[in-house]
């Protein structure tokens, strides 16, 4: 009993300290005891066993010494001893020859919180269906992040600000040869640029006016209105006026800007030379606000037109004031009141009418109220109450640069804060130079510019762009560092441009020339032409209503007036047509649009001109390929035609068929129904009529059909044949007058 439970604990302890144990216990077991006690044994513990061994799959050795087969002594004993054999096998084998911490390095696990990932292996390559590489879209709509920086901002500052971790700002403050000791030190506007350049943000200079002196400065003014209204006329009869022109003998020359001075007051205006909205939104748009007033050019014999609202909308968007001038008021026509009941229904608050926008009457071809405007712009400047710190180094933007053959690269530069003095180092956008020579209006040389003064400078060792502003640095080291690295941003980020341009384009033209229904989209180019802008507007947005999935419209042009040479030769060279609303084209304009084969459409009313539109569309549209029924015949009779071996399969089954509606091609692809039901489509084999084979069977003829890869034929089946179309799309219009491109 005793050596019974010796043996049947030893065994269980062994079993649970792991299988490799067993043997040695069992062999020492044998030793000890009778074959008996043993044959009880294991009958005892043959179920803990089983579930060992199961776990190891040994299953097949459980299941043979269950419960109730006796266990075999000898067998059970000695399967788990190794033979001699057996060590003989292993030792050959390699893998066994390993120990077990090496078998363990080499068994992976693949599974559970410490998983390893298994090594690549040298396996054969996978034959995998081929996958067209997708073009990697850039980050797009994720606007750059910029980040403002100013003088003396701590290192750590700069850290928490970009994202970017310290000891990464640190390795590039070395590399562009700066120490620090501690994140806590400042670091120069500059230095900081640099870095922030460096890691791929773009920079917003933030000026700190904190203990500097501000003292009133002359307003910027940017003249602005419709074509033809007189803005040049009101700028050359301003610049008579202009300090340059007094002090020049009335000659002067057109450098970007000039200063009106007030005898009486000793104050001055500065007004930049580019008339027109164009140059002032082109400025904004590279972040130079140098205007402060806008004047607004009203014809009083032509009244507010649509550039006097694009004027109007430009100045409200950037927040600028207005101070409106009604030019040509020496005109018999001229109808000033009209003109401020017009600014008055457009939302200008005119001082008339109890508002804060001045209104002065002048005309620039008599040089009549000039003064007035003066006045006015001076007085809206106190309301602004304009300052500008007068110490320190300049801040400027330039707003107009040119080669000059001798001088070398010139720049006009108005100063926005501090002082530009001669000598200085300073960089412009990407551009950087010592400034050689600083000029002013008349062309006389100057060794400093104060704020609101248009300068020209020279020394710069490339020419700058409109709207660029200009920084001065402390040293040639540092002015060239800074050009370096915007340059390479400007680079990069031109590149970065240039590629999601591209990829976008391709992703267009991808789309538009392939899209989902299979059809190839063509551009329809209009140029549209009529009596006034409203209209001319008006009549290009309905145009692009009949835009469709297969013909897009494209207004290349739309403008006011008749008919011109120069619309023809832009529609021949754009492939468009022409369309005239309530214009003319000359004689010759029409002779040239015959030779040059361009289409001109000449209409008065608008739903004329959209079916003319929508019906050149409908032709022009590619259109999409359908399979049409061309015809339908019933099959009557059944022929079976034994092959040379003259068994069943070999045989071809021939239906007889009359047709009953349309016509039946060969060509066609044909459908076999059975109770209405499509049990089949293929193509036809063999079309016969009266032993002839024919291309087409009409309605009403009986004819042989056989069909590939379908032999089951039986009476009363109807076969349809298919024939592809081409359906173009169709222009619908409505009672109500709307239309559409229906595909
Ligand atoms: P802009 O296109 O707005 O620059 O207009 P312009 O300055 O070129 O002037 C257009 C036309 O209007 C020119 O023929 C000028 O002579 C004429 N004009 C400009 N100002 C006056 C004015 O005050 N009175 C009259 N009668 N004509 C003017």
């Amino acid at each position: 009993m005793a050596s019974r439970h010796l043996c049947k604990k030893g065994i269980q302890a062994s079993f649970k300290r792991g299988l490799l144990v067993l043997p040695r216990v069992a062999a020492s077991t044998e030793r000890q005891i009778s074959s008996t006690v043993l044959n009880r044994a294991s009958e005892s513990v043959s179920f803990s066993f089983a579930r060992y061994i199961n776990g190891f799959g040994f299953s097949s050795l459980s299941n043979r010494y269950s419960s109730r087969e006796p266990f075999p002594t000898e067998t059970s004993v000695r399967y788990f001893h190794a033979s001699r054999e057996t060590m003989a096998r292993r030792k050959e084998d390699p893998d066994r020859q390993l120990s077990h911490r090496e078998r363990k390095k080499q068994t992976v696990k693949t599974k559970g919180k410490f998983s390893k990932r298994e090594k690549k292996t040298d396996k054969p390559p996978v034959e995998a269906p081929y996958v067209p590489l997708r073009l990697k879209r850039l980050e797009k709509g994720l606007p750059e992040k910029t980040v403002d920086i100013f003088e003396g901002m701590t290192l750590l500052e700069l850290s928490k600000r970009t994202g970017e971790s310290l000891a990464v700002l640190q390795n590039i403050l070395t590399n562009v040869g700066e120490t620090i000791s501690s994140e806590f030190d400042t670091i120069s506007i500059d230095v900081a640029e640099l870095l922030a350049m460096e890691i791929g943000m773009n920079v917003r200079r933030q000026h700190s006016t904190e203990g500097a002196e501000s003292l009133p400065r002359p307003p910027v003014v940017t003249v602005m209105g419709h074509v033809d209204h007189g803005k040049t006329s009101l700028l050359d009869a301003l610049r008579n006026t202009s300090v340059a022109a007094r002090e020049a003998g009335g000659i002067t020359q057109h450098v970007g800007a000039f200063v009106v001075g007030m005898p009486d007051s000793g104050t001055s205006i500065t007004f930049l030379d580019t008339p027109g909205h164009a140059a002032f939104s082109e400025m904004r748009a590279r972040g130079a606000a140098v205007t402060d007033i806008v004047v607004l050019v009203v014809a009083a014999d032509d009244g507010v037109m649509p550039q006097t609202l694009e004027a109007i909308a430009h100045a409200r968007s950037a927040n600028v004031p207005i101070v409106v001038a009604i030019n040509k008021c020496d005109k018999p026509g001229a109808n000033p009141e009209k003109v401020k009941n017009q600014l008055t229904a457009e939302g200008i608050e005119l001082e008339d009418i109890g508002g804060n926008v001045q209104v002065v009457e002048v005309s620039a071809m008599k040089s009549t109220g000039l003064d007035k405007l003066e006045e006015a712009l001076l007085l809206q400047a106190v309301d602004m109450d304009l300052k500008a710190r007068v110490d320190g180094p300049a801040q400027a933007y330039v707003v107009e640069a040119r080669l000059d053959k001798g001088r070398g690269p010139l720049a006009t530069i108005i100063v926005k804060a501090g002082t530009l003095v001669s000598g200085h180092h300073v960089v412009i956008g990407c551009q950087w130079g010592r400034l050689r020579a600083i000029r002013d209006m008349i062309g006389k040389q100057t060794d400093r510019a104060t704020p609101a003064m248009p300068v020209e400078i020279e020394g710069l060792k490339g020419l700058p762009m409109a709207g660029d502003d200009v920084i001065v640095v402390e040293s040639e080291e540092r002015a060239r560092m800074l050009s370096e690295g915007r340059t390479k941003k400007y680079e990069k980020d031109r590149l970065l441009k240039a590629e999601e341009a591209r990829i976008e384009q391709a992703e267009a033209k991808a789309k538009e020339t392939e899209s989902d229904e299979g059809f190839v989209r063509v551009e329809l180019p209009i140029v549209v032409k009529s009596d006034v802008q409203g209209t001319a507007q008006a009549v290009a947005d309905a145009l692009r209503t009949l835009n469709s999935p297969q013909v897009s419209v494209n207004i290349v042009h739309s403008g006011v007036g008749a008919i011109s040479h120069s619309d023809l030769d832009l529609a021949q060279a754009c492939g468009a047509c022409i369309v005239g609303f309530n214009v003319k084209s000359g004689s010759s304009a029409n002779l040239s649009a015959a030779q040059a084969s361009v289409k001109v459409f000449h209409h008065r009313v608008i739903y004329h001109l959209l079916e003319d539109i929508g019906n050149l569309i409908v032709e022009k549209a590619p259109g999409v390929s359908e399979m049409e029924v061309s015809g339908e015949a019933e099959v009557l009779s059944i022929f079976k035609i034994l092959g040379k071996r003259r068994t069943e399969e070999d045989g071809v089954n021939i239906a007889g068929c009359k047709v009953m509606d349309g016509r039946v091609c060969r060509s066609g692809l044909m459908r076999l129904l059975r109770s209405g039901e499509v049990l089949f489509e293929g193509s036809c084999a063999s079309l016969k009529r009266e032993k002839q084979d024919v291309e087409q069977v009409g309605k009403g003829n009986e004819c042989g059909l056989v069909m590939g890869d379908w032999n089951d034929f039986r009476v009363g089946d109807v076969i349809q044949c298919m024939q592809p179309v081409i359906r173009k799309p169709k222009f619908i219009s409505s009672e109500s007058g709307a239309v559409r491109i229906e595909c």
